[in-house]
């Protein structure tokens, strides 16, 4: 329906959004950041509240006309603090980049010290990578994971007291374990650092009680809406009282202009569902489904950082097979697998090459998958683990359609 409106203007865009529908809908989305968001959302995105300009708060606008989409977003935010049992939401950020840097913009000065989770480690870009604003406009003190993948408290608190940063970052991109944000704030008092807790992976997760919550425990809360939780692309910030008017004048005029309404409609949408008791079946069933795939992996013979997770995604540890993830996230791509690669603990690879592959159940859970499918998946996996190099067609085909039967059984936007 969409499509044919998008047909009569222009038909270059409307067969590629179909051809990538197709893609959608016949292969096993294992990217651990992805997700699929209800028609509802998408309705809400597409909806004409893309032509209102509203900069500003809810009925504190500069532009007239706002009465429509103030009741939007004053819906999300009641909605964001509800679903986190936070004191303050700023629905506006219009990603999850955008959300650290008003973060950034309001807690710490330029050249002032920052520490956060190293890239390669887990981290994100937005914590302190050289190439990134956090990077190049802070002074970075970067902490990393121990062999087995977790955070190493004693190293955190010996970092801080050494170097007393103003702006602690905990939440990671690539981190398979509970986050102990108690102890992050007690190395935070310790130095006298502001806590930032960057949950965009783990979103859905503390929204229905399985991480436990960064509140009260936090200054500031950053999330994506369209990882886990399963909105729109974009961002939220949370805070304590005490903050609120200075996220808010970081987020508006610091760093944006007009925030996207239409968004934000689909933002609030998604909060909507994401109180609901489905949704929490869903979250609890993320995990599950997880945990089945890391030991599908593992009875095939293949390691797992960690040793299993104990969230939604994990990463193969590709060494002992001597693989590179850049091979076996092009392999698993031809056997209708899509997953990235991901440096694994003290990788000895390039972040281009990597021997790791992140691996996340979100989006195949909101397809429908359960356990019995992630141990098919894992079976599939190991599979193509064993094929890369030898270019066997047959096999790959065989792999190919062994992932399309999976797919089918659990149809995706079809009705
Ligand atoms: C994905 C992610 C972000 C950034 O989200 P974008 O919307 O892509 O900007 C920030 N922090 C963490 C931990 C993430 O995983």
């Amino acid at each position: 329906m969409e499509l044919d409106i998008i047909r009569e203007t222009d038909k270059e865009v409307a067969e590629l959004i179909e051809k990538e529908l197709k893609r959608q809908q016949t292969t096993i989305e294992l990217i651990a950041s992805e997700n699929f968001t209800s028609k509802a959302v998408m309705a809400a995105c597409g909806s004409v509240l893309t032509n209102k300009y509203a900069e500003g708060k809810p009925y504190k606008r500069f532009y007239n006309g706002c009465e429509n989409v103030d009741k939007i977003e004053e819906l999300a935010q009641e909605r964001a603090k509800k679903l986190f049992n936070a004191e303050h939401a700023n629905v506006q950020p219009h990603s999850g980049a955008q959300a650290n840097m008003a973060v950034f913009m309001y807690a710490v000065k330029p050249g002032d010290t920052v520490m956060g989770m190293d890239l390669s480690n887990g981290g994100h870009l937005s914590h302190g990578s050289p190439v990134n604003f956090s990077g190049l406009y802070f002074n970075i003190v970067s902490y990393g994971v121990n062999a087995q993948g977790e955070i190493d408290y004693n190293n955190v608190r010996e970092l801080a007291l050494k170097h007393k940063p103003k702006l602690i970052i905990c939440g990671a991109s690539n981190y398979s374990k509970i986050i102990d944000f108690k102890k992050f704030r007690d190395i935070a008092d310790e130095v006298g650092a502001l806590l930032l807790a960057d949950i965009a992976h783990i979103a859905a997760l503390v929204a229905t009680g399985i991480h436990p919550s960064p509140f009260p425990y936090a200054d500031f809360v950053t999330t994506t809406t369209h990882k886990t939780l399963r909105g729109p692309r974009g961002g939220i910030i949370m805070c304590k009282q005490e903050h609120a008017a200075g996220i808010d004048k970081a987020v508006f005029p610091g760093m944006q202009g007009g925030p996207l309404e239409h968004i934000i409609a689909g933002k609030a949408v998604a909060l909507k569902e994401a109180l609901s008791d489905d949704f929490k079946a869903y979250a609890k069933q993320v995990v599950l489904n997880a945990k089945a795939l890391a030991n599908s992996l593992m009875s095939e013979g293949l390691d797992i950082v960690g040793n299993g997770t104990d969230n939604h995604l994990m990463t193969l540890d590709l060494r002992k097979q001597k693989k590179t993830g850049k091979d076996i996230a092009n392999i698993l791509e031809l056997v209708g697998i899509t997953a990235n690669k991901n440096t694994v603990p003290n990788d000895p690879q390039s972040p281009f090459i990597t021997s790791g592959v992140r691996l996340g159940s979100p989006a195949v859970t909101t397809r429908g998958f359960k356990e019995e499918d992630m141990k098919e998946v894992g079976k599939i996996i190991a599979e193509a683990v064993k094929l890369s190099g030898t270019e066997d067609e047959t096999k790959i085909k065989e792999l190919r359609a062994r992932s399309l039967k999976l797919c089918e059984k659990y149809p995706l936007y079809k009705d």
